[in-house]
């Protein structure tokens, strides 16, 4: 099922969205939704692997887990800290929006709660 400016669209086979998206009346950026989903997730994301699974791990079928993390969160609080403090100077400015951009990167990860393997959404 496709999910395009709010109306759903669908069901297709993979053979059906492939050739919609050829054709352009689909862009890889419209959510789609297959059964195991837990949520409507971009198309290019669903047409790989491990979505197209249905969240399972291609090594043992296990279900996935979708992680999301953000290793620099505290690096990039103490940035903003430090960027408060030297407001006053040009310096403080370049350094607020270094740890904004630090502290809102995520990284996502799928985690097999089966084997315990992670792969990069
Ligand atoms: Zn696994």
């Amino acid at each position: 099922m496709i999910l395009r400016d709010g109306q759903q669209y669908g069901p297709y086979n993979e053979q059906q969205l492939q050739q919609h998206i050829r054709d352009g009346v689909i862009s890889k950026t419209d959510l789609a939704w297959t059964e195991g989903q837990f949520d409507w997730l971009p198309i290019q994301s669903v047409l790989d692997p491990i979505a197209r699974s249905g969240n399972l791990c291609p090594q043992c079928k296990g279900p996935l887990l979708l992680q999301v993390e953000n290793p620099q969160r505290s690096t990039g609080i103490i940035v903003i800290v430090l960027g408060i403090l030297l407001a006053p100077f040009c310096v403080g400015i370049i350094l607020l929006v270094w740890g904004w951009s630090l502290s809102s990167e995520t990284r996502r990860t799928w985690h097999c709660r089966g084997c315990g393997r992670m792969f990069p959404a």
